[in-house]
């Protein structure tokens, strides 16, 4: 199995039979349909991975098909950050890129079809009426005066919906099914409505447009789909989507296969809810680091590879369940740690006056690019007598488990020397802001000749060398694993402390020519990458794309 082919799965399962079967000639073909309505979020990641990932294991190939019948909501920008955003996770339509809205004049002939068959009607009952005609799932619904018009006067009517004489919701046209079916979606679907809008991509040609129920199986049958994969959500619309193949003449008769969608906790997978967060003003844009969009979480510095691990560890399946936000973190602690550079950063810094070293003094020290990858390099970081290290390095008053520094306390500076604390200084508030040290200059690249050993090994940064950095720590969007659930409201479970900023971080100098979204390791303090926005020369701002600490191991365990 290479890197990326995921595991048997149930619907990899009926394919692989099909493709056996020679069923459409042992043909595999897949689409991924988003609606330009919103950004793309680790939901529909694992709809690409699924769908992209099985037409690549099956020979095949796959679509990006946007799914654009609703004028009100969809936009241009939206179509082309989608492709963009399946492009970084590494995937490939190649030249089938097909738009539902090409299909306009398609869909309306076959609601004409329809009409002509005596299997499709226009309605003039409001929206409220057509509810309560429609029964209840206890209960059947009751079949629509306008039911029994004749063929021509729901010819004539349709004609004039689509020439623009009726207003808004004045009348639908709908599917001629059952309404007692115990199936409600069955009884008497609205096919086609009317909306004087205009569509970002055939603008002002059309004031009628086709319902979800009736256009996506139309879609998927124009492009000769075979197998068409969703989420459970739309099984019980699966009859729909059938009737309308079995009615309308001529067309590829594709099959829809339902699985699970991806919930994950702390966070949402709803396009809606995402987009309160963003025009609500709760993140800073659906790009926020902290959002589980795809484009968040490049910026955070995810790697494609993560994602797609990800994806591939929760698997496929038809129980929604709740996968834990630690796996996906999980899945890119794993990934960066084998191919992120070491770094020596400072988070929180506190002053550090080697008093033995000469002033005015500096040397390179040789520090490898990755402990366990030799293959990475090593690269000089400049050492001299004015350290940072973290304040939370150093403790006034340490307890004996405390084995960073402390008054008397010998400690290794990685790569560098072992170095003493004799005394510290405070300042009018009572803060410790500097440390006045010595160091061993015979223990130069941390070890000492007379074999003597030091508990604590800390990372630090040369000040007359730092470069300064703004740093963003981010925690999850949400306090609770399902926001809402037992608040009723989404918007109060947002974690108030999901963003931290630090102004005064101090970077080693390799740090300067960082490239914006690729995650480095901070020794000891996690992988950090350069803002895709915000970060410049002379205004450095990083985020934190995740902490060293992997959680995921206890929570596995737990289970
Ligand atoms: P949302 O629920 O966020 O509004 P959507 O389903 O309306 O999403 P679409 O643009 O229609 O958004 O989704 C495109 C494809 O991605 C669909 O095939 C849909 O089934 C799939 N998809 C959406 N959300 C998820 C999810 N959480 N897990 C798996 N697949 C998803
Ligand atoms: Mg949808």
């Amino acid at each position: 199995m290479s890197q990326d082919e995921a595991p048997r799965d149930f619907i990899r399962e009926i394919i692989a039979k099909d493709v056996a079967a020679g069923t459409h000639e042992g043909r595999v073909h897949t689409r991924f349909p988003p609606e330009p309505n919103g950004y793309l979020h680790i939901g529909h990641a694992k709809s690409i991975c699924l769908n992209f990932g099985i037409a690549a294991e099956f020979g095949g190939q796959c679509n990006l098909r946007f799914d654009d019948t609703n004028p009100e909501t969809e936009d241009v920008d939206f179509v082309k950050a989608i492709q963009e955003d399946i492009r970084w996770l590494g995937f490939d339509w190649e030249d089938r890129l097909y738009f539902a809205s090409d299909y306009f004049d398609r869909f309306h002939a076959a609601a004409v079809e329809l009409i002509t068959k005596g299997l499709a009607y226009v309605d003039d009952l409001s929206a409220e009426e057509i509810r309560e005609y429609r029964g209840t799932l206890t209960e059947p619904g009751r079949n629509s005066p306008h039911r029994d018009r004749s063929v021509d006067e729901n010819i004539d009517l349709f004609a004039r919906m689509t020439k623009g004489e009726f207003k808004d919701g004045a009348c639908v046209l709908r599917a001629k099914i059952d309404m007692a079916s115990p199936n409600m979606n069955l009884r008497d679907p609205a096919i086609y409505r009317i909306r004087h809008a205009s569509h970002y991509r055939s603008a002002d040609k059309w004031c009628v447009y086709p319902m979800y129920d009736f256009a996506h199986e139309l879609e998927d049958a124009f492009e000769e789909i075979t197998h068409s994969i969703c989420t459970l959500e739309f099984e019980h619309h699966r009859p729909v989507y059938d009737w309308v193949l079995d009615h309308v003449d001529g067309i590829f008769r594709s099959h829809q296969y339902e699985f699970a969608r991806l919930n994950l906790s702390h966070t949402l997978t709803s396009k809606r809810k995402l987009r309160q967060l963003v025009d609500e003003g709760h993140v800073s844009g659906w790009d926020d680091p902290r959002m589980p969009t795809i484009c968040g979480m490049r910026r955070r510095g995810y790697t494609p590879q993560s994602i797609r691990n990800f994806c591939k560890t929760i698997g496929v399946t038809k129980f929604n369940s709740l996968s834990e936000f630690a796996l996906l973190e999980h899945s890119v602690r794993d990934d960066l740690n084998t191919i992120s550079p070491r770094r020596m950063a400072v988070l929180r810094p506190l002053k550090v006056v080697i008093t033995n070293y000469p002033e005015g003094q500096s040397e390179d020290l040789e520090c490898a690019n990755h402990p366990g990858d030799e293959s990475m390099g090593t690269r000089a970081v400049p050492f001299s007598r004015e350290l940072w290290i973290e304040r939370g390095d150093f403790m006034e008053d340490p307890p004996k488990k405390f084995f960073r520094m402390g008054p008397g306390r010998e400690v290794r500076f990685r790569y560098a020397y072992f170095i003493t604390c004799h005394e510290f200084v405070k300042n009018d508030a009572g803060e410790v802001v500097e440390l006045r040290c010595t160091y061993d200059p015979e223990t130069k690249g941390g070890d000492a000749p007379d074999g003597r050993k030091v508990k604590g090994t800390i990372h630090w940064v040369s000040a007359a060398h730092a470069l300064d950095a703004e740093i963003r720590l981010y925690d999850h969007l949400f306090s609770v694993e399902e926001p809402g659930k037992e608040s009723g409201d989404f918007l109060t479970d947002i974690n108030q402390s999901s963003l931290e900023v630090l102004k005064d971080a101090k970077l080693e100098p390799a740090l300067a020519d960082l490239t914006p979204g690729i995650a480095v390791q901070f020794e000891r303090t996690g992988y950090f990458c350069a803002d895709l926005v915000d970060h410049r020369e002379g205004a450095l701002v990083l985020n934190r794309t995740s902490t060293l600490r992997d959680t995921w191991s206890k929570i596995a365990k737990r289970k």
